[in-house]
């Protein structure tokens, strides 16, 4: 008997059928007398077509007002599993992030846990409630929904398994868990049947979308063992992340992300701190710089070039412009969908390399 908490992304919830499925793996738990608390994702593509109506409104939706409505996605999931559950006989009960409450650091759209309460959480399971929370979504000190990050609800699992101490933390996904790479677009892949902390952030940092890269840290810092596997492949073992073993495959697997953009700033002055200035204002407004080149013209200036992800151009881009004379910098050209292969080595941990 234990703490065991569940996630279920969107592919799993997406309607009834499978949200019954999910029942199951979820009365199974329970039936073995574990304390079950459940993590759901928005149903199927609902989080994109909320943000795909925003966008209807105006190209550049307010962040504040965008996590007031992506996060319905999620809340439409709890009170549907929760109600099914009760249907089937057992008692459960969904709870919003701010309910528990979740309290998140204040940036909309890339929020950070900061804390979770434990109290009322502690004391449904006492009252042997199957807890069902949203995922992506909590609230931060002055009250105001904020959300994760596209992905997000892995995070909010892997942190309540850490804040609860849980004995297991399992994330149910539509496929049998972490591949070499995408099984949807690859032949041939290979299932990994264990993966350390560092070869996962990797993975999940160079664009393999199956975990959320933030969720692979707390794991990690926490030594949470995080089990990824297939809600409806009956006999999935899935994958393992976990601290790693001795021995280790050399190269784990090859990541693909199709959604970056390419910023290159000309003729930016060759003085000390110059870099530092352009990403500081980057990093002021929570946009966050990926592979980094520099070269040099015909005169003494530099050229920086950087990846952003699209989702981040537009902003970056006017942050940039608006501070064209700050930076001093000549021009400001940005390339728009391109795509980053990464070949995730693990022998040597720490490295990749990445094209675009
Ligand atoms: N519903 C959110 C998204 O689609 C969060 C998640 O699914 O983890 O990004
Ligand atoms: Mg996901």
């Amino acid at each position: 008997m234990g703490i065991v908490v569940q996630k279920f992304g969107g592919s799993s919830v997406a309607d009834l059928e499978k949200l019954l499925q999910v029942s199951k793996h979820i009365i199974k738990e329970y039936e073995k007398g574990n304390k079950i608390i459940v993590v759901v994702s928005a149903q199927g593509k609902t989080t994109d077509r909320l943000v795909a109506e925003a966008k209807e409104i105006t190209n550049n939706p307010n962040k504040r007002e965008l996590d007031v409505l992506t996060s319905v996605g999620e809340q439409i999931t709890i009170s549907k599993l929760s109600m099914l559950l009760n249907k089937l006989g057992y008692k459960a009960i969904s709870m919003t992030g701010w309910q528990i409450p979740i309290i998140t650091t204040k940036e909309h759209g890339n929020a950070k846990i900061k804390y979770i309460n434990k109290d009322k959480i502690n004391k449904l399971l006492d009252d042997n409630y199957i807890v069902i929370i949203a995922g992506f979504q909590g609230i931060d000190e002055d009250s105001e929904i904020t959300t994760l990050g596209r992905g997000g609800s892995d995070t909010t699992a892997v942190a309540l398994a850490a804040t609860l101490k849980a004995d297991k933390c399992e994330i149910y996904t539509d496929v049998d868990g972490v591949f070499s790479s995408d099984p949807r677009i690859v032949k041939n892949v290979k299932k990994l049947d264990m993966l350390s902390y560092d070869e996962m952030l990797e993975l999940a940092s160079m664009g393999a979308k199956v975990l959320h890269n933030r969720c692979v840290e707390i794991g990690k810092k926490y030594d949470i063992p995080i089990l990824v596997k297939s809600t409806f492949e009956e006999e999935s073992q899935g994958t393992i992340v976990e601290t790693s073993s001795l021995e280790s495959h050399v190269i784990s697997g090859i990541a693909k992300d199709n959604n970056i953009s390419r910023i290159t700033i000309m003729g930016l002055e060759n003085v000390v701190g110059k870099t530092y200035q352009v990403f500081k204002l980057l990093a002021d407004n929570n946009i966050n710089v990926d592979i980094i080149v520099q070269s040099f013209g015909e005169n003494v200036n530099k050229n920086l070039s950087f990846t952003v992800k699209n989702n981040d151009l537009e902003e970056a881009m006017r942050i940039l412009n608006e501070n064209i004379n700050v930076i001093n910098a000549k021009e400001i050209l940005y390339f728009k969908d391109l795509s980053k292969i990464s070949v995730i080595r693990s022998w040597y941990n720490k490295y990749s390399w990445s094209s675009f």
